[in-house]
């Protein structure tokens, strides 16, 4: 027997018709490029929102064409979170930090059709938009305001679109080959906003009378949600701009009363840092929660910004795979409530999954481990807002497994309590800052270098960008070659964040029985060689 239920379709226009319905005098802040503040209402922006829908349509696009966005985050960037995929098209957000030749094969790849873009990213452009299908170019503040006002809000229509179809789309860098695109549909991205919302770890619950301030970018998977999160919730949101070192926020967090935020550790350092040194400097009193994800929340770090200033740091992991937030360091009850230092390791944990998603892990052989805080496997998930395969790109159809879970690349232990610790990674990837750096792309460059035998590049921790990427170089016999000369030789082809630190010319790279660089074994040795005697 079936139930008897509406069959309603999770659909983006549904948020913009609740936030203009009940939350129109919100307000939405935004720091702009000249560090000024710009405010306006939840009644400006979804009335702009869909101006830019109409806008798109009378540009001649259709139904199901990308429009990609090159922007920091704002209030205009806001705009087309919801504007773009309630006209029936597909928001593209693409990441500023992309070498341009990679910028040049996502676009391409997705079938970009228009951009909107930040006028001080406007070089960026230039140096890839010949190489895309990208047809119209939106200046934010400049032609973007040209598009809206020729439009008039009120010839919107609800496209009625299916839940399934695209939202948005976001690619991820990755291992090996090039970057994938995750495509979000209408459904997953409701799912995700309200699986979200829903779990509050320690009094970390969200709703109306927050403020909230996303600190990771909006071209980084859907800023972790909190843009659809605050708007569905009709919470104040304050964008920080191009402005994300910590002063600038720390300003932000205090001038606009935000209570909630979220982004990387690196972050998070810098902040804790600027306060340790200057304590009582900023009136943090509003300040509920820190979101932080991304790459591991040190457990010094969450202990000190509780312990030195009274705030919450609450852990969170996912990937641009699940939306991205998969899981939330959710404490037990008689886990926050018990020792300190007990809780600070727990909150040091990925945490457990947010409703909906599950997750197993399983070892070489294939087998499911025991979940006793100690065995280790990759973990696997599924979930309604885990993607179930890559836009275009069947090569990499293996990363699920054929009863359909899909495979993280994270190596992981399960506390007996549910609680999941990322303790190693099987793909060959760095994440500085937040953002990967490919070593498999540098290995094949520095080993096309003359001089160059062989080349693996390996992540060594770091104090501010977590990790760092550094080079084991063996040369060809009888050849010479400085590190400097190899920077150079990388230079052109990567963005400058990409190129290692170090070079280290080793004798020989350890190998697996199958030929494959044992980057466990140089891992240890430099990162023994780092540690003070
Ligand atoms: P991305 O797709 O760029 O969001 O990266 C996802 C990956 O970042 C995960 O598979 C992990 O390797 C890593 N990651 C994300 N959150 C965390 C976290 N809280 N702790 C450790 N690693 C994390």
């Amino acid at each position: 027997m079936d139930g008897l239920m509406m069959d309603f379709s999770l659909t983006l226009p549904a948020l913009l018709r609740r936030a203009e319905t009940f939350f129109g005098n919100a307000v939405i802040a935004t720091r702009l490029p000249d560090k000024s503040f710009h405010h306006y209402t939840y009644a400006d922006m979804t009335s702009r929102a869909r101006q830019l829908a109409v806008a798109l349509q009378r540009a001649g696009l259709e139904r199901g064409d990308r429009v990609a966005t090159l922007c920091w985050n704002h209030y205009q960037h806001l705009e087309a979170y919801l504007g773009i995929p309630s006209g029936g098209f597909v928001l593209h957000t693409l990441n500023l930090r992309l070498h341009p030749d990679d910028l040049a094969y996502i676009a391409s790849h997705a079938g970009d059709r228009a951009v909107i873009v930040d006028r001080s990213l406007v070089p960026l452009l230039e140096r890839f938009r010949e190489r895309t299908p990208i047809e119209n170019v939106f200046v934010v503040e400049d032609s973007y305001e040209e598009l809206l006002a020729g439009a008039d809000p009120a010839e919107w229509r609800d496209p009625e679109l299916h839940e399934n179809e695209a939202a948005a789309m976001c690619y991820t860098s990755g291992t090996t080959g090039r970057p994938k695109g995750v495509v979000y549909s209408h459904r997953s991205t409701w799912l995700h906003t309200l699986g979200v919302a829903a779990v509050g770890p320690l009094d970390f619950n969200i709703s109306q009378r927050d403020v909230i301030l996303p600190v990771v970018p909006m071209f980084h998977a859907n800023a972790w949600g909190y843009p659809y999160i605050a708007t569905m919730l009709g919470a104040k949101q304050v964008y920080p701009g191009p402005h994300l070192d910590p002063e600038s926020l720390l300003d932000d967090f205090e001038q606009e009363g935000v209570t909630v935020t979220a982004g990387v550790p690196t972050i998070w350092m810098g902040i804790l840092q600027l306060l340790d040194a200057n304590p009582g400097r900023w009136d943090l009193s509003a300040l509920r929660a820190m979101l932080v994800g991304g790459s591991a929340a040190p457990r010094a770090m969450i202990a000190g910004f509780k312990q030195r200033h009274g705030l919450h740091i609450c852990h969170g992991w996912g990937m641009t795979e699940s939306s991205p937030v998969a899981s939330l360091s959710d404490l037990h009850p008689d886990l926050a409530s018990g020792d300190i230092d007990i809780r600070f390791d727990f909150q040091a944990k990925q945490g457990i999954p947010l409703p909906l998603i599950e997750w197993r892990v399983r070892d070489d052989a294939g087998n499911e481990v025991p979940w006793d805080g100690v065995s280790m496997g990759e973990l696997e998930m599924r979930g309604p807002w885990v993607a179930a395969g890559y836009y275009d790109t069947p090569e990499q159809a293996d990363r699920w497994t054929p009863d359909g879970w899909f495979k993280t690349g994270d190596i992981v232990s399960m506390h007996p309590r549910g609680y999941m610790q990322i303790q190693d990674r099987s793909k060959d990837v760095i994440k500085s800052g937040g953002e990967w750096i490919s070593s498999v792309a540098l290995e094949n460059q520095l080993m096309a270098h003359p001089a160059v035998a062989e080349a693996a590049v390996i992540a060594i921790p770091d104090d501010k960008w977590f990790e760092r990427p550094l080079a084991a170089i063996v040369l060809k016999e009888g050849a010479t070659a400085t590190g400097e000369e190899l920077r150079e030789f990388l230079e052109p082809h990567f963005a400058k964040w990409w190129l290692p630190d170090r070079y280290e010319f080793v004798a020989e790279i350890p190998k697996t029985g199958v030929g494959k660089f044992r980057k466990t074994a140089l891992r240890e040795q430099f990162v023994q060689e780092q540690q003070p005697a």
